[in-house]
């Protein structure tokens, strides 16, 4: 079943139409429930804070003409087995836009700054290996044990924040090195013998990833995302997505709408908005809250539950923090690299290249640094201009071409952590999933919730749309306390068994 199937039922089972719904947030969950809403005989208006929509989709373009190169400072790459996310990418009309996007670790010529030495990245396991000894010279275990366990090192440094390093760091000199010990891993080595395959190694062994720590375990899955083989993107911007879903939606965006108090009524909802400086009050039958708990938690908000509050207040947020330079020219080519990411060191850690084909004569971008966690929060409190300094510094001892004199054309940097309007990066739900993001969902009355933070996939497009395609269930269905039809059939489900049947069997 899919996304079409799931909300057709909604029609099938003759869901009262012609609701009026108030969202909050336009970014792609906001976007993608208000078009369903609309399909489904609503109406909707959309209120945005700030003056752009998209939220954490935000394509950066140097330069105004159509061709000019861009930066993703959000999202920037689509996994092929998100099938919410290319449902949508297909319904917009974009499947021609998809290409695959070359992550980390997939381009052999990419490069690595280990504590000053710079090598190529398939070499920088083995120089570990020499330069680290302890665990990896213990002869107690086999070669390939202890080749493996440096890649898997040299991964996790290059791709997991500060705290995920150490438990890995912790985990490994404790027991997973009897545990890599225990497994044949000559299957999950290249020909050469010079890379792993993580990705088969995790899948073919849950029991490896069984033996991690709680935290390294859930991220390890992330890893096995992040280093798909299978990752796409939008040729053009990721932003061609949120546009083309503006535009197919009847109702009002109405951006420069700050939402500052919801107040929870028996049958609705009184939303207090910013406008110009003026404040307004508008009283809704329906609304679905987008915006992200680590703002909401700091507006006015009465007439939610306790256990509600508890969870607004509490979902834990990762800063992300990206810095981008448009250059001249794509000089990393010269050395053999044509996508994919080096790891710069220090705090700056990955560098990608672009992997879709800029017009030379407009110059190059370099994603120059990404970053999560405790990095990004650093970097976050530096002023932009020092931000920039440290990353060009940094970079250019991977690559002394960013310091030839009009190589770095323009900048552009966010940390999500300080952006007014996200107050982070993506939600981490690396313990006790299930029950956080449940709770994350729970409807107050007539207010629903959607957002990454609500989701079974958090930190990705695919829960923004998974939430937001299940809000849209639960408005639909919604029985106002004044009316006594028939509840329809659909509806039986309830919780968590719902969502699994509902979104598990839809895409
Ligand atoms: C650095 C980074 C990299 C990422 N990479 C990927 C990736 O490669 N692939 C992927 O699939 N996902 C990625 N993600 C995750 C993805 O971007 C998010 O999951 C998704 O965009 C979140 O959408 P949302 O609608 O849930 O929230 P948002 O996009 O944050 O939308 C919330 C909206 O609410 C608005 N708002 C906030 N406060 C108020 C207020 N008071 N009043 C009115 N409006 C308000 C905001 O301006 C925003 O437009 C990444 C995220 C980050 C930060």
């Amino acid at each position: 079943m899919d996304t079409k199937i799931l909300l057709e039922q909604c029609q099938l089972v003759n869901f009262q139409k012609g609701k009026h719904i108030t969202i909050l947030g336009a970014g792609i969950a906001g976007l993608v429930a208000a078009y369903e809403l609309e399909r489904l005989g609503h109406t909707v208006e959309i209120l945005e804070g700030s003056l752009r929509i998209g939220g954490r989709v935000w394509t950066h373009r140097f330069g105004n003409s159509p061709d000019a190169p861009y930066a993703e400072l959000g999202a920037m790459r689509i996994p092929s087995e998100h099938e919410m996310t290319l449902h949508y990418v297909r319904e917009m009309g974009l499947s021609d836009k998809l290409c695959k996007f070359m992550t980390v670790f997939e381009e052999s010529n990419a490069m690595m700054n280990i504590n000053g030495q710079v090598l190529k990245m398939k070499d920088a396991p083995r120089v570990l290996q020499q330069t680290e000894g302890g665990i990896f010279s213990d002869t107690r275990y086999s070669e390939k044990t202890r080749a493996f366990a440096a890649w898997l090192k040299t991964i996790i440094n290059t791709i997991a924040p500060g705290n995920l390093r150490s438990e890995f760091e912790r985990d490994l000199q404790s027991h997973l090195m009897d545990e890599l010990e225990r497994l044949d891993l000559n299957p999950y080595f290249s020909e050469d013998g010079e890379t792993i395959d993580l990705n088969s190694l995790l899948s073919q062994n849950p029991s490896f990833r069984a033996k991690c720590s709680q935290g390294l375990d859930i991220f390890l899955g992330d890893i096995m995302t992040e280093t798909s083989h299978d990752l796409l993107q939008l040729k053009g911007g990721m932003d061609q997505l949120i546009q083309r879903l503006a535009a197919s939606i009847k109702g009002e965006i109405k951006c420069n709408s700050e939402v500052v108090a919801l107040s929870v009524q028996k049958d609705h909802v009184e939303i207090t908005t910013k406008e110009n400086g003026q404040l307004h009050t508008r009283h809704c039958d329906y609304v679905l809250c987008t915006i992200p708990f680590s703002v909401l938690r700091k507006l006015e908000l009465s007439g939610f539950d306790d256990d509600k509050l508890d969870s607004i207040h509490n979902t834990v947020y990762c800063p992300g923090t990206k810095v981008a330079f448009h250059t001249r020219e794509s000089f990393w080519q010269k050395d053999g690299i044509k996508g994919g990411a080096s790891f710069s060191g220090e705090g700056v850690r990955q560098t990608y290249y672009p992997s879709v084909k800029f017009n030379p004569e407009r110059g190059s971008v370099m994603l120059a640094s990404y970053t999560i966690g405790d990095d990004a929060q650093r970097m976050g409190m530096m002023s932009e201009s020092e931000r920039f300094d440290y990353v060009q510094n940094t970079v250019s001892k991977i690559h002394p071409e960013l310091n030839t004199p009009g190589m770095i054309v323009d900048k552009a940097s966010i940390a999500w952590g300080n952006y007014k309007w996200s107050a982070g990066g993506c939600t981490i739900h690396w313990d006790d999933s299930e029950s956080n993001y449940l709770k994350a969902q729970r409807a107050q009355n007539t207010l629903f919730f959607a957002g990454e933070h609500c989701s079974r996939f958090p930190a990705w497009l695919q829960g923004s749309i998974e939430s937001a395609v299940e809000a849209v269930y639960d408005i639909v269905k919604h029985q106002p306390a004044v009316q006594s039809t028939a509840i329809p059939v659909a509806v039986t489900v309830s919780g968590k068994n719902r969502q699994l049947a509902a979104v598990g069997s839809a895409w």
